[in-house]
């Protein structure tokens, strides 16, 4: 369902204890991820429905500010969110769903809040609801299975050590040490950013790996998803297309808002919300995105929400 202004939504029967999902951004995406109003416009909707809701995310592969829990709680609290009730999942205290632990503090909920900000991500091509559940709901041991596959091969013999891969790779993993480079692949993501940046072909992403870390990644989501709804609690998706950027809020660097401001999706089901999300999107700003990427992400997704 469109509406045009997000307080003007209208959100299902919920009861007890609602988790909030939200990427709170971080140091790169302050002034273009959702902001703690257009947050409190939905917890107070919440509130006024009777729930105790509150907010909720897992901590990063990578090593910035929310990399721990605490971590990730001083960042909430420094840049915005402290009037809001938070808990970041523990990586520890986790239940297998689906083969991807899944932190029981959220697990521990009556339902389900997907709040999503609309904008533009390096290895999916747009993130919405799906990425907000399948990626940000797992601990870093999920998120570590879910990208495994499609992490940077390095062909030593066509490196020329330009040192461009160096500077493409946000998370500053990749190092030249003498004649080759250096990846830390413990903690790489496998966004395929150096890949694309690599002038000769020396880092690349094995043929098929892509595709099937889409296919993990929608099997988390769809699992989470199930798990909620088996036991009759509900799941519902909110996007907001607002300050849609190039990249995701995680960059260091989000880039340019890339579609003016549109309004937000709301649904149950998070491919269609992320469908229709996409479609206003497009109308607006037919090369906003990369849409190859994405199309390739919504095969796999229809296998499980279709
Ligand atoms: S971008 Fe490619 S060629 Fe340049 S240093 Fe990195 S791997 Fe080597
Ligand atoms: S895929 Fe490349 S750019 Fe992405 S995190 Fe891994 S090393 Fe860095």
């Amino acid at each position: 369902m469109f509406y045009k202004n997000l307080k003007d939504i209208t959100l299902p029967t919920m009861k007890g204890r609602v988790a909030v999902k939200l990427h709170m951004g971080d140091t790169g995406s302050l002034k273009t991820r959702l902001s703690p109003e257009d947050v409190s416009i939905i917890v107070n909707k919440l509130r006024e429905g009777g729930t105790k809701p509150f907010l909720f995310d897992t901590t990063t592969l990578y090593r910035r500010a929310r990399y721990t829990e605490e971590g990730y709680a001083n960042f909430a609290r420094e840049h915005g969110f402290d009037g809001f009730d938070v808990i970041i999942g523990s990586d520890n205290e986790c239940k297998d769903i689906g083969g991807y632990g899944v932190p029981k503090a959220l697990l521990a909920a009556d339902g389900m809040l997907v709040l999503s900000h609309a904008k533009g991500h390096s290895f999916t091509g747009f993130g919405g609801a799906l990425k907000n559940i399948g990626m940000g709901c797992v601990n870093k041991e999920g998120k570590r299975k879910i990208h495994m596959l499609s992490k940077p091969v390095y062909d030593e013999s066509k490196c020329r050590q330009c040192g461009i891969c160096v500077d493409a790779c946000e998370d500053h993993l990749i190092e030249i040490r003498g004649k080759k480079i250096v990846i830390d692949m413990k903690d790489c993501s496998g966004c395929g950013e150096c890949c694309k940046a690599c002038p000769t072909g020396a880092l690349f992403q094995k043929e098929g790996s892509v595709e099937e870390s889409f296919d993990r990644f929608n099997g988390a989501a769809k699992a989470i998803v199930s798990e909620f709804m088996e036991k009759g609690r509900p799941v519902f998706c909110v996007n907001v297309l607002k300050n849609i950027t190039e990249r995701c809020d995680c960059s260091e660097n989000p880039g340019r808002i890339v579609c003016p401001d549109i309004g937000c999706v709301t649904g149950e089901n998070p491919l269609k919300v992320d469908l229709e999300t996409v479609e206003l999107i497009k109308k607006k700003s037919p090369s906003a995105l990369d849409w190859k990427t994405w199309n390739l992400f919504v095969k796999k997704a229809e296998n499980y929400f279709g």
